[in-house]
């Protein structure tokens, strides 16, 4: 029987623990917290599903498979995973990303409809759009309760034979094995899915940011699904509608300070209230003083270039990281392609690899320019 070591316990270590394990593989799964923590990026209470990446048809394919992907775990939960609320893209430019994303979206069979930015107020009980050039509408997007989504996803994994190892993991250089609390363990494949911790343990192109996310106490009309996700793609902002009590969440896609995610602050800073604040003003005045009922701190994982990594670092040893923010929605999807590569049945596609330079682009996540780049010091990274 094939084995392979798992290292972390977020969506993306789970989903491909479950994928392996289910497909005749002898899985172990490896965490230094438990899966569903919440230092882990996977932990945030929701994260949004979108099939929209610009004129990417390859992230935008991948996110159609994940929705069915996700509504399969759910049904075999039992549990409502994904809500499908659809999403609301606030275009404000006629020729930019949002255009480019409804052709994709065309050419790939997935439905959206462009709409007149009057017609927000369809979508939202109070909404200003005078500023918008158009509005892209992604029907079947939504919003995933992320954190659950995550531990029920780890507990089908432990149900389907995953054998799960609490401890921090070492590398072994040059061998196909992990080091745990001084003990070596060897497999087949081991698969680093470290998120911002992956950095501290090989030299990959990633910078780690300190990222505020805010849910604001609204009426019950501001309910998910009743109030769709959204997206501000030129302001860096997005949300969606209160989902079980927690609020209705507005956010800075802008990339914070740096961060280390195990010591690192869990204190949201005051000047992302007041951005997130100064958003609702501007879109739904009457939010402008809803109370902050809920807050987050959680840390991106950025290559340069928003291009995940899927490397083989040495032989067996797979780097399976830098989600750049838009990793959790895909997590299905992309455990069933990893495995496909550990299985020999395919080779990664180039733009995950390692050996090539990234130059600093942002096309695949909703925030627009951003201050760190290859020569900042938040890129480049360490081997422990
Ligand atoms: C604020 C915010 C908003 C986001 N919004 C979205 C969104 O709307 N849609 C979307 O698709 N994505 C979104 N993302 C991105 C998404 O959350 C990530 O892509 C995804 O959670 C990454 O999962 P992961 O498993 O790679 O990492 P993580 O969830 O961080 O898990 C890594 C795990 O590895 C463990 N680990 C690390 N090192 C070791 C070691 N040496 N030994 C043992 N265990 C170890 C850690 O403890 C951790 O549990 C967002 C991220 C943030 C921060």
């Amino acid at each position: 029987m094939k084995s392979v070591i798992v290292v972390g316990a977020g969506i993306w270590g789970s989903s491909l623990a479950l994928r392996l394990a289910e497909t005749g593989w002898q899985v172990t799964l490896v965490e230094q917290h438990k899966p569903g923590h919440v230092r882990q990026a996977s932990a945030g209470e929701t994260r949004l599903l979108r099939c929209a990446h610009g004129d990417d048809e390859w992230y935008a394919r991948l996110a159609w498979e994940a929705r069915e992907g996700w509504r399969r775990l759910g049904e075999r939960a039992g549990e409502e995973l994904f809500l499908e609320s659809g999403m609301v893209w606030f275009a404000g430019r006629p020729d930019g990303w949002e255009h480019a994303s409804a052709r994709v979206l065309k050419n790939l069979d997935i439905p959206g409809e462009v709409l007149d930015p009057a017609d927000g107020r369809r979508f939202f009980p109070d909404y200003r759009g005078d500023d918008l050039s158009f509005l892209l509408w992604e029907p079947h997007a939504g919003v995933l309760r992320a954190r659950r989504a995550t531990q029920v996803t780890a507990g089908l994994a432990l149900a389907a034979g995953v054998r799960l190892v609490r401890g921090r993991a070492v590398p072994v250089p040059g061998e196909s094995a992990v080091e745990v609390d001084g003990e070596v363990r060897r497999a087949d494949r081991v698969v680093w899915a470290c998120g911002a911790w992956l950095p501290g343990l090989f030299d990959v192109p990633v910078a780690v940011t300190k990222q505020d996310t805010l849910h604001f106490a609204v009426p019950a009309a501001w309910s998910v699904p009743e109030t769709p996700a959204w997206v501000d793609y030129g302001a860096s902002a997005y949300g969606h509608g209160d989902v079980d009590g927690v609020g209705m969440k507005a956010t800075s896609d802008a990339e914070g300070g740096p961060y280390e995610p195990e010591g690192g602050s869990r204190v949201v800073d005051a000047s992302s209230v007041e951005q997130a604040r100064g958003y609702l003003r501007r879109r739904f005045p009457s939010l402008a003083d809803a109370p902050v009922l809920f807050s987050q701190v959680c840390q991106y994982t950025l290559t340069p270039d928003a291009e995940w990594i899927i490397a083989e670092e040495s032989p067996g040893v797979w780097l399976l990281g830098g989600d750049s923010g838009h990793g959790f929605k895909h997590a299905p999807a992309l455990a069933a392609y990893v495995a496909a590569i550990l299985d020999g049945e395919r080779v990664p596609e180039p733009r995950f690899g390692l050996g090539h330079e990234r130059a600093v682009a942002r096309g695949l996540r909703t925030s627009g320019d951003l201050g760190v780049g290859p020569a900042s010091p938040g890129f480049g990274g360490r081997r422990a």
